[in-house]
């Protein structure tokens, strides 16, 4: 029987007509073909998604710019063109980094988790109140503005930031009553970030001068400045990619990612305010008086 069945496989190769098969190998035969066909079926419909979705990603990345004239206009297309940087910005972002902060003196320092350019919003703010603020931290020793005027912020979440030491230098200004919260070291005067009033807004603006990174690390891991804001109150000449207020695409993408990161509830941790939300310490408010002559000051 055994000779037999050998000689039937002999003469008889898979695949073969299914009247004189062994019907147990023409099963064994059946299910492999089965099974390839569903293999090689699986495998084009993976890379056909795969191919689909890696072009929907670099058409969308593409065009996370505006496409409006005026801000064409407006915005600088630099090195590549805007559809290159975004695209470049796209890819860094799978290399989110862990930036470290340091002030003037080095007693206060910390680090910015997990920051990457379409997370976090790098920019220049060109807007009075971050001037009267750059002059009050000059008059304390510690100059950030540049010559037109503006101050480079680096915009993430507050569960973002860590400060691993010297926290108790810590110091919040306010140019107002009702102004934004003005955090700075009390060492140096270097600033260490902007929030609103409420402990729930999920918001923190890093100025550059806390970020512990050179000229060129800036660029190749926090992605490009995305916009100069607010250059109508800056001082000529502006550079191109100026805006006299902010374009619509930013406001757009600031909206967007307050929304995610309430939901998130990246509001905190955060190393300014206690558990329950209070600030870390109270915050000093300008006098009128010192606002205006700060306003008055060039
Ligand atoms: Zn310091
Ligand atoms: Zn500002």
């Amino acid at each position: 029987m055994r000779a037999r069945r050998a000689e039937h496989h002999e003469h008889q190769p898979r695949g073969g007509d299914a009247d004189s098969q062994d019907p147990q190998a023409q099963a064994d035969f059946d299910r492999k073909a089965l099974l390839y066909t569903g293999a090689a079926v699986t495998t084009g419909v993976v890379a056909g998604a795969l191919l689909i979705t890696g072009t929907a990603l670099m058409i969308h990345a593409g065009r996370r710019r505006p496409l409006r004239p005026e801000q064409r206009v407006q915005l600088r297309p630099g090195p590549g063109g805007l559809s290159l940087r975004f695209l470049s910005a796209a890819i860094l972002r799978a290399v989110a980094h862990d930036i470290p902060l340091k002030c003037r003196c080095g007693a206060v320092h910390g680090r910015a988790l997990q920051v990457d350019p379409v997370r976090c919003n790098r920019l220049i703010c060109m807007c009075d109140d971050c001037q009267v603020y750059g002059r009050w931290l000059a008059q304390h020793g510690s100059p950030i503005l540049d010559p037109s005027g503006g101050t480079e912020i680096l915009q993430m979440t507050p569960s973002q930031l860590r400060i691993d030491g010297g926290s108790e230098h810590v110091r919040c200004l306010r140019l107002s009553p009702k102004g934004l919260m003005r955090w700075h070291t009390g060492c140096c005067h270097t600033p260490i970030g902007n929030t609103l009033e409420k402990a729930r807004v999920p918001f923190v603006g890093v100025p550059m001068a806390f970020v512990d990174l050179d000229p060129d690390e800036r660029d190749s891991k926090l992605g490009p400045v995305l916009c100069r804001i607010h250059a109508r109150y800056g001082k000529p000449p502006l550079p191109a990619d100026s805006h006299p207020r902010a374009p619509g695409w930013l406001l757009r993408r600031f909206v967007w990612q307050m929304l995610r990161d309430s939901f998130a509830g990246r509001h905190r941790p955060s190393p300014l305010r206690h558990d329950d939300g209070s600030p870390l310490v109270t915050p000093t408010v300008l006098s009128l008086e010192e606002r205006q002559s700060l306003n008055r000051s060039t």
